[in-house]
Order: C-alpha cells, then structure tokens, then sequence
C-alpha cells in the first residue's frame, strides 16, 4: 500500500499544487488588478475585461473574463472575490468551452418525432411561448397549476420557481435537495436552527482537527475549500478521513479509516459516546447553549466503541484514540458535513450525528469550527408569494421535511397512471435521467405526461422526451438573480453578468418567464422591462445600483459577529433557543428525536456494492460534452481492490461489464485495480455514459453510474433518496458473472452484529417545548418557521 499512497500523494499535490502552501491548479489571476471592468491587454493585444461568477459548480467563483469581438479568450480569477480570491479550478477556466460547446441549443424546437426519439423542427420564439401560454392555461384550468410538476436547478432556475411558486404550484422538486444536500441540510437545521451554508460555513482556515466522512475534498474540487484544506494539512492539523476507498484526501490524511459502507452513523455515535463517557467534551458551551444532554446521553449509551468495531470493521482502540483527539483539540474541530448526502436513507440522522458531534465539541460559531450566517436584505423577488391558497401537493406526507416542494420519486409517480395527478413537466436545467434514481420509471414518467417543456443551454438526456425546447443563454451570456452570499465571514453580494453575448436565438431566464407570465396575465410578476431595471430593485436595500456592482462584479458588506460572544448567552433559532440534541420537533413528527444508528443491507456473496463520486474535471453529467475537459478525462474507470482482482484474474485496463440486481447491463468499462478500496465495494465517476446522442461527445462515454442505480432507500424525515444500496456484479459481454472471490471480501461482507440493546423510551426534557415550530407541513412550497429554503443552490 505505501508505493500506491506515495503515488496518490503525489496526485493530489499535483491537483492542488507542487506544495500544499501553493494551489496552483487553482491558478490565481495573473494580475493584481483593481477587478474594475477595464481594457487589458491579452498576449500583445487589447480586450476587455469583465468580472462575473463561475457556473460551473455552486462555490460560484469571482471570473475575469478577457472578450474581443464578442468572443471570450480566456477566464481567470477575479482577486477581488473573497471566497475564491482569483483562483478558479479546471472547469472555471474552460468556462469558454463549456459556451462554445457545438450542440448548444439554438433555437426554440418543437418534437415532431416521438418521445425519445430526439427529433425536432425550430420555431420561432411567439410560436414557442405562445405554445407553452396555451398548454399552462390548459392545465391550470383542467386540474390546478399543482398539476404542473417541476425539476430545477441552479440560479437561472430562480425566476422560473418564483413563478410557479406565484401561480400556487407545490408540485416542485429540485434534485440538488432530494439527490444531494436534503439531509445535511435539514440534519443540521434541525440542531442547530440553520443549515451548515452552501458553501458550508467551514472555518477550516483555523482548524486543528478536520474529520472527512465520505467527502472528497481533492476530487470534488471548490477553490478556496481545496486551498483552506491544503493549508490546514501544511499547517499540521490532524486530517481523519473515514471512507471504504483511500480517496485522495485519505491519502493526504494522518489517520483514513476504511469504514465498512454504510456504518457512518455506528462511528459517530460511538465517538460521541466515548466524548460523553469520559467527559471529554465542552461541558461549558453544551451547559450555556444546549437542550437534551441527559437524553443524548442516556441513548448514546448502548453505542459502545466495542460495538462499533464490529459493525464499522475499525478497530475498537482506533476508534477511541480518534475521539480522544477532538477532544484535545476541542473546539478548533471541523466535523466536515460535506456535501452529496444521500446515501443510505437513515442520512438525517447521519447529519444529525454530525452536528450533535459538532455541538458536543462547541465548534459551531466558534473558530476552526462553523462561523455563523450574516443576514443580507435584498428588494422584493421578481414575482409576489402566491396570491391564493397553494393547489393541492402530490407529497405523500411520509416525509415531514421535503423543505422545498415534493420529493423527486414522488413527483414521478404522480405523473404515471390513469390517475395521475401531474399532467406537464418543467425542466430547468436538469438532467433528470441523469440526477434521478430508478431512470426506467423516469422515462415512463416522462412517456406519461401531456406535455414537457424544457429551459437549457444544450440538449441533455431529458431533451428526448420533451415537447419544447427553449434555449437559455449560458451563465456567460446572461444576468442571473443577484447573489447574496451570507455564508462567509464577510458577506457580499456578486452579480452575474453577460461577458459576450448569446449564439443563435438563445435568451436570458428573466425574458423567457416573463413572457410566460405576461401571456398568462400575471402582469405583477416581472413588472420591470429587463432584467438590469430589476436587479436594480434588488440592490436598492443596499444602496447600489446593477452598474455599479457590474464594475468589480463584488460588493462587500459590512462584517457581521461570525462567532458566537465568548461566554454569553446566545439564542439558536431552534424551537427551544437553543442547541437541540434532543429534537422535539423530530419527536412531535414521529422521528426518533435522538439519532439512532439503523443496519444496512450488506452485499450478497459475488455483488458489490456501488459508489460513486466527483471528478475534478467534471460537474456532473454536465461537462461530458466539453471538448477540453473531455480530453483530461474521457471516460470513467472502475475501482476494484486487488485481492478481488486477483480473485477474478483481472488487471488494470481489463475491461467488465457491470449487473444490477434488476438485470440492468452497462456496456464495456475499464477496471483500475488498487488495494486503495475495500474489497465489499467498486467506485466510479458520476456523470459519464450520456443517452442523447444529441450531445455528441457525452453520448454512451463511460458507464452512467446512475443507469445502474435502479433502487434507492427513501431518507424518512426528507425523502432524500439513498443511492448507495445498490449492488453490482462484474460479469462478461453476455452476463456471465466473472468468477472468483477473495478471502478479505468475504470478511468484509459479514453480518452487521445485533444492535444493541434497545434504549428504554427517553422522556423529552422537561423544558421542552410543548408545540415545537419549525417543521412545515410536508410539501410546504416555500418553508417556513425556522426552515430556509434555498432551491437553486446546486448539489
Ligand atoms: S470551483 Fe471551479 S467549477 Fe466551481 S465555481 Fe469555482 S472555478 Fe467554477
């Protein structure tokens, strides 16, 4: 193992820098400019140069664009942003190619073929609108707006859910909730009355302690996250990674436990049970701030370390030495929350373990912990809240905290049957064949409904199916909403601005909704001429205007107390003010109100189970059809460990064919052979083997991971669903399994031991409160009580 971790050293300096003091894939912008638009020079020659945000993954990066002609020469990093301060990573700086993409969506089409055959005629944009006016109007006064079911994603997709929401549709998913951050967010809500931010407020600039849990800092690259991480490692604090694969950042760590998938919960819970055993935890902060410590501490208690071992495959005295450590380094410790947290289907209570952790260790508002959000107050939205009751939800009620809109899975089954509540889609920005599990149903879905209309910049898979397709420009072409960015120390506001301007017929997102809004007589939405009129109502409360902030493309706010007063009272925007480890509003929903650790299924003898990740070249499904970062990596390879391989007379290259349980077969993929991963599991990149052959580089490149994910385990308070319980077999062309087994596999599929003892029923506190606010009705569009929503942040 130590040549393959020196060599995975070496990956990862070289992914974020010869040294980890210097990221220099996260190239920092040539220049110390003022990040004033300006004229430049490129090279020998003049151009202009335009500040504006990276789309291409949530951090949303500061970029400089450098433009001649109406085309973009180069991106770099604005130094003026002061989250990325003018470093961006791979993506950002093929931006231009990501635009320049050569089947970008042109024109507004209309399907003249069959659904999924990908066959359209252009029509004009009245044409196309008028059609989309007339089919809405159709479904609203046939069965309710609500039978207008939508996907979104991103910030082009604000106005669009502004609308809907104004028109009284709950009928919304956004698959960056129920694929992604649904149970971080609300896990952490849930204690501590806010979410962990998007970006999380990670303090790891200050962190002597930093706990990786399934989270790829190095692969799943955000600028300033990679740097602050590279730092923390140069600055000689503890790095724990616990993952089933040595990912890059396990390589870089001081200690990677290869915990069996799955028991992520088993390890938390046993940590914070030996914090509270040997009382090792922050008896003032918890005495000051929290509620429900002689309950945490009475259902922690079953939780042993030894019963952990078992369960998780890491050694007993592993475990407590790695407890010990927070607890010496309390609280400058970042239980990191990560990001992608659909898993297993228990993730909540996952997340909530974290943030019991992160509590018990008084890092939250604290430094080298989680600072605490700032508050921006921007002018009104560009439509009014709905002006009626909301039409009725198609949530089944199982899920008390879908926090936006209806669970995915539901919202596809209520577009099947005769009975069918959801007669249209909309489509923003989602790949839903991609980002959704169990695709076969999607696709029936999508076969099912009246009609599906389509906002995106080039045709991915969903496009086979829909009736309209309206081009959006791309994030260099457009305005988007201002964003407000509260999650870091210092709060701004950034614009995102148009640097060239759109090919073809392509529009912006506010043109596109307020025409939609206007033909259907909502003439108090969008009530500004263009988007410039309105995003200046938006920075009034700030006393700027749109061409000001398009200058530097950043305005700074005053700071505001990122920290917790050192030993003052505080109150937590929780039902009780304070830090709830005991979550009466869990209880009074009939969750188990103090996280319990549940078994997952294991794989059977010849299965694997599958987990995917990031690449650092790709956002997704997203990228596959960018020339330049296809050439860095072109295809997904499969991870097996090497006894396993050996087991199967498999080497490095060889190429397999992957099984679900449902028979589902995978073309040709090939296997990288390592001792970097358990034996119990096989990894790959998400987002490869595109199905519209209309995306000609992404079409049927790799093995969709996601194609494979045919089962998922629905999270009970979020309807989040869990991806990873699915299992694999590696067969041959034909489906014959490729045979052999090896002794370490077969340890690592072992039985999970009994749980422990039941816990005899804890009684709330006796403060608690008697009706605990916060949780929403399911299916609540826009939450409310102590729930933010934020939609259009990305996964
Ligand atoms: S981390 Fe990379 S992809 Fe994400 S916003 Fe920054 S430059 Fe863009």
């Amino acid at each position: 193992m130590s040549g393959e971790l020196n060599t995975r050293r070496r990956a990862f300096l070289k992914i974020i820098g010869a040294s980890p003091l210097a990221p220099t894939l996260l190239s920092r912008a040539a220049h110390a400019g003022t990040g004033l638009r300006r004229t430049t020079r490129l090279g020998n020659d003049l151009c202009e140069e335009i500040p504006s945000l990276c789309d291409l993954c949530f951090w949303r990066c500061g970029i400089l664009a450098k433009v001649r002609d109406g085309r973009v020469l180069r991106i770099e990093g604005n130094p003026a942003h002061p989250r990325s301060r003018g470093r961006l990573c791979a993506r950002g700086t093929a931006g231009r190619h990501v635009v320049g993409d050569t089947d970008r969506l042109l024109h507004p089409l209309r399907r003249v073929g069959e659904r999924g055959e990908g066959k359209w005629k252009p029509i004009s944009w009245d044409e196309a609108l008028d059609l989309w006016a007339s089919k809405t109007k159709e479904a609203i006064a046939k069965h309710g707006p609500g039978s207008i079911g939508m996907f979104s994603h991103g910030l082009s997709s604000r106005f669009i859910n502004s609308f809907m929401l104004h028109l009284g549709d709950p009928n919304r998913s956004a698959p960056s909730f129920g694929q992604c951050r649904g149970p971080r967010d609300v896990g952490f809500q849930l204690t501590f009355g806010k979410g962990p931010g998007s970006p999380a407020r990670h303090d790891m600039a200050h962190s002597q302690m930093i706990v990786l849990i399934g989270c790829h800092i190095g692969e799943n690259i955000q600028t300033a996250q990679v740097a602050e991480f590279a730092e923390a490692i140069g600055r000689g604090a503890r790095i724990v990674v616990a993952d089933p694969r040595m990912s890059v950042a396990a390589s870089k760590a001081d200690s990677w436990l290869p915990i069996r998938p799955g028991t992520d919960t088993a390890l938390l819970l046993a940590w914070i049970h030996v914090l509270l055993a040997e009382e090792l935890y922050d008896t003032d902060y918890v005495d000051r701030h929290a509620f429900g410590l002689d309950q945490l501490r009475s259902a922690m208690a079953r939780y042993t370390p030894g019963w952990a071992a078992e369960v998780t495959q890491i050694p007993a005295e592993r475990i407590v030495a790695e407890a010990r450590e927070l607890g010496k380094r309390k609280p400058a410790v970042m239980i990191h929350c990560g990001r992608f947290s659909a898993w297993y289907g228990n993730d909540t209570q996952r997340s909530r373990a974290m943030a019991i952790l992160t509590a018990l260790l008084g890092a939250w508002g604290r430094p080298g912990g989680y600072y605490l959000p700032s508050k921006v107050q921007l002018g009104p939205a560009a439509c009014p809240p709905a002006h009626g009751p909301m039409d009725q939800s198609v949530a089944s009620g199982r899920h008390a905290f879908t926090h936006f809109g209806v669970a995915a899975q539901e919202l596809v089954e209520a577009s099947i049957g005769s009975k069918a509540r959801i007669k249209q889609w909309i489509l923003c920005a989602v790949n839903p064949i991609q980002s959704i599990p169990a695709s076969k149903r999607t696709v029936e879905a999508m076969k099912a409904v009246d009609f599906i209309t389509m906002l995106d910049v080039i045709p991915t898979d969903g496009a086979l199916w829909a009736d309209l397709i309206l081009p959006e420009a791309a994030y260099l072409e457009r305005f988007d909403d201002i964003l407000a960015v509260t999650d870091h120390p210092h709060p701004f506001v950034a614009l995102r601005q148009p640097v060239i301007p759109p090919p073809g017929e392509a529009k912006e997102p506010y043109w596109i909704v307020q025409q939609l809004a206007h033909r259907l007589g909502h003439d108090d939405c969008f009530t500004h001429a263009d988007v410039t009129g309105y995003l200046d109502a938006r920075l009034a409360p700030l006393g700027i205007t749109v061409a000001e902030l398009a200058r530097k493309g950043i305005h700074d706010l005053d700071e505001q107390q990122p920290f917790l007063a050192p030993g003052q009272p505080h109150r937590f925007p929780t039902p009780s003010g304070r830090i709830e480890l005991y979550s009466p509003t869990l209880q009074a929903k009939g969750y188990d109100p103090v996280p319990v650790f549940e078994p997952v299924e294991q794989p059977p003898a010849g299965w694997f189970r599958l987990v995917a990740g990031r690449s650092p070249y790709h956002s997704f499904g997203r990228t596959q059809n960018t020339k330049r970062l296809m050439e860095k990596e072109p295809d997904n390879l499969l991870w097996i460990n090497a006894g396993v391989a050996k087991a199967k007379g498999l080497s490095s290259g060889d190429q397999v064919f992957l099984q679900n349980e449902d028979g589902f077969r995978t073309g040709p993929i090939p296997v990288w052979v390592t001792s970097a991963i358990r034996a119990d599991v096989v990894y790959t990149v998400h987002g490869y083997g595109g199905r519209s052959p209309t995306l000609r580089l992404a079409y049927a490149k790799g093995v969709s991971d996601n194609a494979l994910t045919s089962r998922f385990k629905a999270d009970g308070p979020t309807g989040s669903t869990g991806l990873r319980v699915n299992f694999v077999q590696l067969v041959t062309q034909e489906g014959q399994e490729i045979p052999g087994d090896s002794e370490e596999c077969r340890a690592q599929r072992a039985p999970l031991p009994e749980p422990p003892a039941t816990a005899e029923p804890i009684a709330p506190p006796a403060d608690a409160p008697a009706d605990p606010e916060g949780a929403p009705p399911a299916g609540t569009p826009q939450g409310g009580g102590m729930f933010e929503v934020k939609p259009d942040e990305g996964c």
